[in-house]
């Protein structure tokens, strides 16, 4: 019975990234749940479907920003070094973009909080709409973006980059009937030399840096 609900929770899965001591007391605690109810057989598939909703929605949520619906740091941290690992073994291109609000700041001083909320649901959704489903998009702090390019190289990766550059500067940002006008910087690195996640994401924050001294607006990619 366990094993069944075990394998229909799917619990091990390693996207859950859960310490092995606490993937064993959950698994205590589910035998504990089951052994402690006298579940009619009739019932147990209806138990099983229940804690499976349950993980399922955990696992969503532990996942996920609750303000823009992106997939949060967390999931970026657990995703972004098997995808480099699998582009160096694959001998694919992957790049890796950071993305950053400019003059943020400003901008929930003069209209408030709920303002730069509007606009992190806007930019994420248009840059949701820029890119193809395979490229995935992560809010890595408060108003700053990841996004991993699969397949795309040092060459392409600034046509999908261009395109949400250009959207976000040509999008009617209107709150409360005021009219804004958001731009983003953005820095790029490309898998050709990196030995490590942690010096490809550096150098594609060294290169916003780079865009952002340069008059923000624009993309920078990482010298390679
Ligand atoms: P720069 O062009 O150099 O990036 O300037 P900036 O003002 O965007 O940069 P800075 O890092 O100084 O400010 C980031 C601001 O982002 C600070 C904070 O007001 C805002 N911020 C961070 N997280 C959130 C959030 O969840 N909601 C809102 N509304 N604002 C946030
Ligand atoms: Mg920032
Ligand atoms: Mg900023």
């Amino acid at each position: 019975m366990i094993k069944e609900v075990m394998e229909k929770t799917d619990i091990t899965n390693s996207d859950f990234n859960i310490p092995s001591d606490v993937l064993d007391e959950i698994q205590k605690n589910i035998q504990e749940i089951i052994e402690s109810f006298d579940i009619p057989d009739d019932n147990k598939t209806d138990v099983i479907n229940k804690i499976n909703f349950m993980y399922t929605q955990t696992k969503v949520m532990s996942e996920t920003d609750p303000l823009t619906r992106l997939y949060n740091r967390r999931h970026f941290e657990n995703n972004f070094s098997r995808e480099f690992a699998r582009a160096r073994r694959y001998n694919s291109e992957l790049s890796l973009a950071v993305v950053d609000i400019d003059y943020f700041k400003k901008i929930n001083d003069t209209y408030g909080h709920s303002c730069g909320d509007y606009i992190l649901r806007e930019i994420a959704y248009i840059m949701h709409e820029s890119l193809r489903g395979t490229d995935l998009i992560f809010r890595y702090g408060g108003e700053e973006f990841v996004i991993l390019l699969t397949e795309t190289g040092y060459e392409n990766a600034g046509v999908p980059l261009e395109r949400i550059r250009f959207a976000i500067e040509s999008h009617e940002f209107i709150f409360r009937g005021q009219n804004l006008h958001i731009t983003v910087s953005i820095g790029v690195s490309s898998n050709t030399s990196f030995e490590t996640p942690q010096q490809m994401f550096d150098d594609a924050d060294k290169a916003l840096y780079e865009a952002k001294n340069c008059g923000r607006n624009r993309i920078k990619k990482a010298v390679q």
